[in-house]
């Protein structure tokens, strides 16, 4: 069967027009091979608001929409789907997206296969605008693995099985409001809560009324003393706490530094952690860092800065934006190789427009498709 399809593959590929290099397998098969022809990347994009299930509050804000930008990159009747979120608090909107794609011009480039020339290029037309330039990433990973009939994570070598349990998150609210989201969450085996907005401790206690899984806690940058954080670092391991992330203000390297040199529990640097050109300046300020597909351009460079911070010796989090399942399956495909995830951005929207990577018993499971692993529901 495998073998048909691969044939009807090369077929349906001459027949679109492009290009193909044969080769054969060892039972003699025809194998494609694709190389550049005549046609150029083909980019279109629209915006779309992503509806929240639950007032999503973190220290700094609330919110109940998520504003994306959905890509399409079609090459000789492929198409690889992508998705940029844009979080207010990250500076990008509609508008900035709209301005830097349409700037775009990726019909230059006849060869999908050079992701390094096309994705150098596309950080290059203007600074900033990581969420837009993810979206382009992505779409380009989803094409690419199509071509190959792969998913990333088989390109990349890594195993499916070792994919992690993902963190589900609980925003600061008040403690009936807690209780309700927590069991409302009885299908995951980790949780993060958010914390940093004064009540601490009532939050922590909220969930712990109802459940006894592992939690992690997000600060957002909410403290503000490091005596006093320490402090509440060694109560929130005695309650079961596995990991602190963003303790203080991410511009604050010496107090987080102090912190993470005295913390009981190991640190994650995430809204001081982008590029990955920050890597080196954090190592030694945090445990670890968080790393999403929407600060950091995409899944080039998220594969970049998660094997740099192995090789280092920190510990990683992959992370995500409220995003549609094509978000979050692009980041779940480097999920097998981090310590934690927190791939639930697809679980708090009620408008998914994608089936890819799911859930299942609290660990993230990749789908078999290629590419990113979607397909549009
Ligand atoms: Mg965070």
């Amino acid at each position: 069967m495998k073998t048909n399809r691969r044939i009807f593959l090369g077929t349906t590929t001459l027949a679109a027009g492009a290009g193909i290099l044969s080769s054969f397998s060892p039972d003699g098969n025809i194998l494609p091979r694709y190389r550049p022809m005549g046609n150029g990347l083909k980019l279109t994009f629209r915006p779309y608001e992503l509806q929240l299930r639950h007032v999503f509050t973190i220290a700094s804000n609330s919110r109940t929409t998520t504003a994306v930008m959905l890509t399409e990159l079609e090459w000789e009747g492929f198409t690889g789907y992508g998705e940029g979120s844009m979080p207010p608090y990250l500076g990008e909107s509609h508008q900035t997206a709209t301005k830097f794609l349409s700037a775009l011009n990726l019909s230059q480039f006849k060869d999908p296969f050079r992701m390094e020339e096309i994705l150098n290029y596309v950080d290059a037309v203007l600074p900033g605008n990581c969420a837009a330039k993810a979206s382009v990433d992505i779409a380009l990973h989803d094409l690419v693995g199509k071509l190959l009939n792969q998913s990333w994570y088989r390109i990349w070598g890594y195993s499916a099985e070792n994919t992690p349990l993902t963190t589900f998150t609980i925003g600061i609210d008040k403690s009936a409001e807690v209780i309700a989201k927590t069991k409302e969450a009885a299908a995951f085996k980790i949780l993060k809560i958010k914390i940093g907005g004064g009540n601490d401790e009532e939050m922590i206690k909220s969930v712990r009324s109802v459940t006894n899984v592992p939690l992690c806690v997000d600060v957002n940058q909410g403290w503000k003393d490091r005596q006093e954080a320490l402090d509440k670092i060694h109560w929130l391991k005695e309650q079961g706490v596995v990991f602190v992330e963003q303790p203080m203000d991410k511009t604050n390297f010496e107090d987080n530094a102090w912190l993470t040199q005295h913390s009981p529990l190991p640190t994650i640097g995430d809204e001081a952690m982008q590029r990955v050109s920050d890597l080196e300046k954090l190592h030694g300020v945090y445990s670890g860092i968080n790393c999403k597909l929407m600060k950091c351009t995409g899944m080039r460079e998220a594969h970049k800065i998660i094997e740099m911070a192995r090789s280092l010796k920190m510990k990683t989090l992959m992370g995500c934006m409220t995003e549609t399942s094509c978000g979050t399956s692009a980041a779940a495909q480097l999920s097998p190789i981090v310590d934690w995830a927190d791939l639930d951005g697809n679980l708090l929207i009620s408008n998914d427009l994608f089936e890819g990577m799911k859930v299942v018993d609290g660990k993230v499971t990749l789908s078999d498709l290629p590419g990113i692993g979607i397909r549009p529901k």
